[in-house]
């Protein structure tokens, strides 16, 4: 086969080394070449996003194009006009030098707007008396990342933090229920519009004052009329980690659960967790913390393991046991310090990869196989997009909780196990949309995509410049009628990396599935997607 190669390979060099018959190549190039489909220009401006070209970048592979006489892509001048459609009206957008926003109702309007036009022929052949009345169903939240890169410019202090509002449109339906837009990926960063981008550190102030100020807004919205729709807005505060919530909450401590009260001592007394009144519902689960946190949790457990011989020494050495098991029989780096200090190498391909083999999970850590397979179908069923069996969860996880206090009653659960195991049917109850998809990871995922954008696509002369040109550009690549482009050939993508639905996780599903693979879920590298700077898929 090599050789074959090579000498092909040889055979090329030779035949464009030598001029005449190098023009000869080109001429029968050109006579085979096949009529094409120009790009039109929302298919250039997905492509561009979908590449991550830079304008530069656009125009060079277009005019190499052109050069071979294929007017394949147009102008940049025709698709800055697309793009110029992907923003709402001005006068919604303010830009300071340390932040740039867009007021929520028109966002929501142009989302609209955008989503309606997308799927006009679905509109037209409902059939009923326009205008119809729609309603779109958002989940949003907020979230601060840092490591972004700082350039010369004066002001702002905190210029490497970034604490972002975003919101994602899930779905469009009819007041019968009829779906007419259904977020296909409300796990990727394609659908996450910006509300508000701060040069700040997230503290416990800055969430709180956001929070007063999105739900003042949240309170004023009115419906959008357009002549074909009437549209309501429905919105969940569901892209939050469990910090954000005991803001919300005002839970003062993370040791506290902040649905029913109880505090980490009491979450292994099953009957005192029983009886308790639950609230809070309506923030969900936030799934990928609960991959991150559960596998943490089983993480620290085995560390502790025999309880017989628990000190601070033995915890050590357990640790590095661990460690090195997971190394060389997983290929995972779990527990280790990031580089830049902030937080470690646990993440949610990590735990995803750890949960699948529970075998080879429990080998590792010596945690029993069964609870670990257990926990990882509740977590697989909490973030698969299909509607669950709420008695059949409830039974699942009841028994797994008392499974855990069996073996482990001495260890207390953590709080994320906790909510995880007593009170995720509740909140899958409560939930009008599949849990899944109001998972926060399509905002842990933009933290990664904003340092991409800032860094290249925005100009650096002057911080205003900056901030507005960071909120455009993901105001673009966010854009629904831009992002549904080339979906189809995203989903193939990234279907490959999500394992297939245990058998399990089908039983505790309403309605039966198949076991294919969740072509719908999205997995994005986000800020706890990727272990060591490199691409997330060394993790898959
Ligand atoms: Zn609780």
């Amino acid at each position: 086969m090599a050789t074959e190669g090579r000498r092909r390979e040889s055979h090329l060099l030779e035949e464009a080394g030598s001029p005449r018959r190098g023009s000869a190549l080109v001429a029968r190039a050109t006579a085979t070449r096949e009529p094409h489909d120009s790009y039109t220009t929302d298919e250039a401006l997905a492509l561009m996003v979908d590449l991550d070209l830079t304008t530069a970048q656009y125009n060079s592979m277009r005019l190499s194009a052109v050069e071979r006489g294929c007017q394949l892509y147009p102008a940049f001048k025709k698709v800055a006009k697309a793009k110029a459609m992907c923003l709402p009206r001005s006068e919604a957008i303010s830009v300071l030098p340390g932040e740039a926003k867009v007021e929520l109702q028109p966002l929501l309007d142009h989302t609209a707007a955008r989503l309606v036009q997308l799927q006009g022929p679905v509109l037209e052949s409902l059939a009923d008396a326009a205008p119809i009345h729609l309603t779109l169903y958002c989940k949003w939240g907020m979230d601060g990342s840092s490591g972004h890169s700082q350039y010369k410019q004066a002001g702002v202090r905190h210029d490497d933090q970034l604490f972002a509002t975003t919101l994602v449109p899930l779905r469009l339906q009819t007041q019968r229920g009829v779906v007419v837009w259904n977020n296909a990926t409300p796990s990727s960063t394609r659908f996450c519009r910006p509300v508000r981008l701060q040069l700040a550190k997230e503290t416990k102030d800055l969430t709180e004052r956001e929070l007063q100020r999105v739900h003042s807004q949240i309170s004023d919205l009115q419906p959008y009329r357009m002549p074909a729709a009437v549209i309501h807005y429905e919105l969940t505060m569901s892209m939050v980690d469990g910090k954000t919530v005991n803001v919300a909450t005002g839970t003062a401590s993370s040791q506290r659960c902040s649905m029913c009260g109880l505090t980490l001592k009491r979450f292994n007394d099953l009957e005192a967790v029983a009886v308790q009144p639950v609230t809070n519902l309506q923030y969900g689960l936030s799934t990928l913390h609960c991959w991150l946190r559960s596998f943490d949790c089983l993480l620290h457990l085995s560390y502790r393991l025999p309880a017989a011989q628990d000190t601070t020494e033995h915890r050590q050495q357990r640790r590095k046991e661990v460690q090195e098991a997971f190394r060389s029989r997983m290929g995972l780096r779990v527990d280790e310090p990031r580089a830049g200090g902030s937080g470690n190498s646990n993440d949610g391909n990590t735990a995803r990869r750890a949960f699948r083999s529970p075998a080879d999970f429990a080998a590792c850590t010596g945690v029993d196989e069964q609870l670990i397979s257990r926990m990882g179908t509740i977590l697989q069923a909490v973030s698969c997009f299909h509607r669950l069996d709420t008695t059949a969860l409830a039974k699942y996880c009841e028994e797994t909780a008392e499974l855990y206090v069996r073996l482990y009653g001495q260890h207390p659960m953590s709080t994320t196990v906790h909510k995880l195991l007593t009170h995720s049917a509740a909140v899958v109850d409560s939930c009008h949309l599949p849990i899944g998809t109001m998972s926060e990871e399509a905002a842990e995922a933009a933290n990664k995509r904003l340092r991409q954008y800032r860094l290249r696509h925005t100009r650096k002369d002057s911080r205003v410049h900056t901030m507005s040109d960071l909120l455009g550009y993901m105001m673009v690549a966010s854009d629904p009628l831009v992002s549904s482009l080339g979906l189809q050939r995203r989903r193939r993508l990234y279907s490959s990396r999500h394992g297939r639905l245990q058998p399990e996780t089908l039983a505790l599903l309403a309605e039966p599935q198949s076991a294919e693979p969740e072509a719908s879920a999205e997995v994005e590298e986000s800020d706890h997607g990727s272990s060591d700077g490199s691409s997330g898929s060394s993790t898959e």
